[in-house]
C-alpha cells in the first residue's frame, strides 16, 4: 500500500535554526523529503485551494516543490464542505491538473456529512457526474495524468454502488472519500462491501480497480485495507498531530507522547492568555518561570537533576496559564514523556541533531520537526506491519491482532 502525505506550504523547516538561541537566520523552508533520505511517503496529495493560494514561480509542480515522486492533486473538499456546490469546474480542474503536471488528478467532490444529510444523494450523484465529466474528456486525451474518481456515500451500500458505477464507466482506479470522521467498525464493513462488489466487476472484464482511501491511516484498519485491495491511502495526522493533538504529539513505535508546553510568554494566546489577565500575573514573573522551566528541563536531559525537579519547574510555569485541575493532568503527561525519554530512542536525523528540544511545544521550527518526526515513524512502523503480513485469509485474525516485535 501506498501512502500519500497531504501538504501544505507552510510545512517547511529552516535548517539552520538554533535551538538555543531560537533564531531562524533566513527564509530557507526544507520540506520532509528533502530532510529524510528515502523520504517517509510514497508520494504527496497538494490541494489546488492551496497551489492557488501561493501560486508557485514554476508551473511544474514537482519543480516547485522540489520533490521527484508521485504529486497527487484535488480540491481540498473540506475547504467548500458548506457550499451548495464545489466551487471547481470539472473540466477546468482537469486542465489546472495538467498544467502543473500532477501524476494523478483526483475528480472534483462533495463532502456528505451528517448535518446536510438531506442533501445526501444530490451530493452523492454530484460527485459522480463531476467525475463521469472529466472522464469523458480525459479519455481522449494523451496525457501522463492518472484520473483518480471519488465516490462519496452514506453506508456500506451507497459507497459500493457508486464504486461500481464508477468502475463500469471506465475507472481503474477509485478513492473512497469522506470516511475521516467514521467509526473503523464501519469503515471496515465499507471496505469489504467495495471490494466484493468490484471484485466481480474486475473478474467479468479482467481489469484489476484500484482503491486509494482518503484521510484514514489508522492502525486497527490495516488489516482490513491490506485484504480489501486498498493501493493507497493519505493522512495528515501523524504530522498535524504534532501540534493540534491535546496529547498526541510525539510518536515512537506508534505509540503517543504528550510534548512539553514551555510556550513563549508572547505566545500566549485565547484561553491561556485569559488565564494570565485575570490573575494578574506579571510579565516578569511569566520570563522567570519560562527561563526556569527551560533551564531546568535541559539540565534533566543530562541528568544533572531529578524528574522531581523539573516536573515541579513545569508545574511552576503552567500553573501561571492553565487552571489547576489541568495542569495537575498535564504534568502527569509529562512525567510519562520525560520517564520514558522517547526522543533519546529515535534513530531520525531531526531527534539526533536537536535531542530533547523536539518534544517541546514551542515555536514552528521545533513543533514542524516533530510532525516530520512523526511521519518519519509513522512510515517505518507501517513498513514494518506490512512486511510482517501474513496475506492467507485465515489468518485475518492474527493480522488484526498483529504487534510489532
Ligand atoms: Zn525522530
Amino acid at each position: 500500500m501506498k501512502f500519500y502525505l497531504p501538504f501544505w506550504w507552510p510545512d517547511g523547516i529552516n535548517t539552520h535554526f538554533d535551538p538555543f538561541l531560537e533564531t531562524v537566520p533566513h527564509k530557507e523552508k526544507v520540506r520532509i523529503w528533502n530532510i529524510y533520505n528515502p523520504p517517509p511517503l510514497d508520494g504527496i496529495l497538494v490541494s489546488r485551494v492551496n497551489v492557488e493560494s501561493k501560486p508557485p514561480e514554476n508551473d511544474d509542480i514537482h519543480t516547485a516543490l522540489d520533490f521527484k515522486g508521485s504529486i497527487m492533486g484535488d480540491c481540498g473538499a473540506f475547504s467548500y464542505i458548506d457550499e451548495a456546490e464545489p466551487p471547481y469546474d470539472p473540466i477546468d480542474t482537469l486542465e489546472f491538473y495538467e498544467k502543473y503536471g500532477f501524476d494523478i488528478g483526483v475528480t472534483v467532490d462533495h463532502l456528505i456529512v451528517p448535518k446536510y444529510d438531506n442533501e445526501k444523494e444530490y451530493r452523492q450523484e454530484l460527485t459522480i457526474k463531476n467525475a463521469k465529466k472529466m472522464f469523458d474528456v480525459w479519455k481522449n486525451k494523451e496525457t501522463k495524468l492518472k484520473l483518480l474518481g471519488v465516490v462519496q456515500g452514506w453506508n456500506a451500500n451507497s459507497y459500493a454502488t457508486a464504486a461500481l458505477e464508477l468502475a463500469e464507466y471506465g475507472f481503474d482506479y477509485i478513492a473512497l472519500g469522506g470516511l475521516v470522521r467514521e467509526p473503523t467498525e464501519n469503515i471496515k464493513k465499507i471496505l469489504e462491501m467495495v471490494h466484493a462488489i468490484l471484485q466481480t466487476n474486475s473478474q467479468e472484464k479482467g481489469v484489476q480497480t484500484k482503491i486509494h482511501l482518503f484521510g484514514i491511516a489508522r492502525e486497527s484498519l490495516f488489516a482490513t485495507m491490506k485484504h480489501t485491495g486498498i493501493h493507497s491511502f493519505d493522512s495528515a495526522g501523524s504530522l498535524r498531530n504534532a501540534w493540534l493533538s491535546a496529547k498526541k504529539n510525539y510518536y515512537l513505535d506508534n505509540v503517543p507522547y504528550c510534548a512539553i508546553r514551555i510556550p513563549r510568554p508572547k505566545d500566549l494566546r485565547g484561553k491561556k492568555k485569559k488565564f494570565v489577565e485575570e490573575h494578574e500575573i506579571s510579565k516578569d514573573l511569566l520570563v522567570k518561570l519560562e527561563k526556569k522551566a527551560l533551564a531546568n528541563i535541559r539540565a534533566f536531559q543530562k541528568q544533572e537533576i531529578t524528574l522531581d525537579e523539573v516536573l515541579t519547574a513545569l508545574k511552576e510555569y503552567t500553573s501561571v496559564f492553565t487552571p489547576p485541575k489541568q495542569t495537575d493532568q498535564i504534568i502527569n503527561e509529562y512525567q510519562r514523556t520525560l520517564n520514558a525519554r522517547p526522543w533519546e530512542l529515535c534513530d531520525c536525523s531531526l531527534c539526533k541533531k536537536i535531542g530533547i528540544d523536539i518534544i517541546f511545544f514551542r515555536m514552528h521550527e521545533r513543533n514542524m520537526r516533530r510532525g516530520f518526526h512523526n511521519v518519519y515513524d509513522f512510515y517505518n512502523h507501517f513498513k514494518k506491519w506490512e512486511q510482517n503480513y501474513l496475506p492467507s485469509k485465515k489468518n485475518e485474525k492474527e493480522n488484526q491482532q498483529l504487534k510489532l516485535v
